[in-house]
């Protein structure tokens, strides 16, 4: 028989949640975003994915990589991210977000928010180069990047860390899946 779902519209019991992921360009966050939120889908929870790479071309298309523009990236994001979940919506948000106090912003901002530590050393980031960038930043065409030319704060207490180099990412997916089952996020 199939569990009742919180999350459907109508039940009184919404709640949603941001899932957080961080790491450096191509440690894998997108990736575990779109799995995750297949999976989601797939248990009748009512998902909406925000991704870096997305609301760039949109709803922050104005901003640059600075550090102030990239604080008001995450600002912009978390308020969309938090007005989402109060909605009963899973928000899985893949965003670099190097610094920590914009995480702590995006936490606070968020509510109900977990932290993932998508870690991936930067020599195997840098190897996969999916999108090309890292040869554009090593050659100086791009300015400020992050792991190159532009700082990472390593999270300090996130509530999950993966290891893209030596996980699967079925087992990165199904650790999420997991801590939101035993914090009582989803049933
Ligand atoms: P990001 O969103 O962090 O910039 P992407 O998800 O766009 O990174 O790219 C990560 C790349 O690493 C993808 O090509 C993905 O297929 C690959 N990859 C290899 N192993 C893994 C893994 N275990 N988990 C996630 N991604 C992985």
């Amino acid at each position: 028989m199939k569990k009742s779902n919180p999350l459907k519209p109508g039940d009184n019991n919404l709640k949603g949640v941001g899932i957080w992921m961080t790491g450096l360009s191509g440690a894998g966050k997108t990736t575990i975003s779109i799995f995750l939120e297949k999976r989601l889908i797939e248990m009748d929870y009512r998902v909406q994915r925000l991704d870096g790479d997305i609301v760039r071309q949109d709803l922050t298309a104005d901003l640059g990589f600075s550090k102030e523009d990239r604080d008001r990236n995450i600002q912009r994001v978390s308020f969309v991210a938090h007005l989402l979940v109060n909605q009963g919506i899973v928000v899985p948000c893949a965003f670099i977000s190097p610094y920590w106090e914009e995480r702590q912003y995006a936490r606070d901002k968020i509510g109900r928010f977990i932290e993932v530590f998508v870690e991936c050393p930067l020599k195997v980031c840098e190897k996969r180069d999916v999108k090309g960038l890292y040869a554009k930043a090593r050659a100086g065409e791009i300015k400020g990047f992050t792991g190159v030319d532009d700082p990472y704060e390593i999270p300090k207490n996130p509530e999950i860390v993966v290891h893209t180099d030596k996980m699967t990412l079925e087992d990165e997916v199904e650790i999420i899946i997991d801590y939101l089952k035993e914090h009582n996020y989803i049933v």
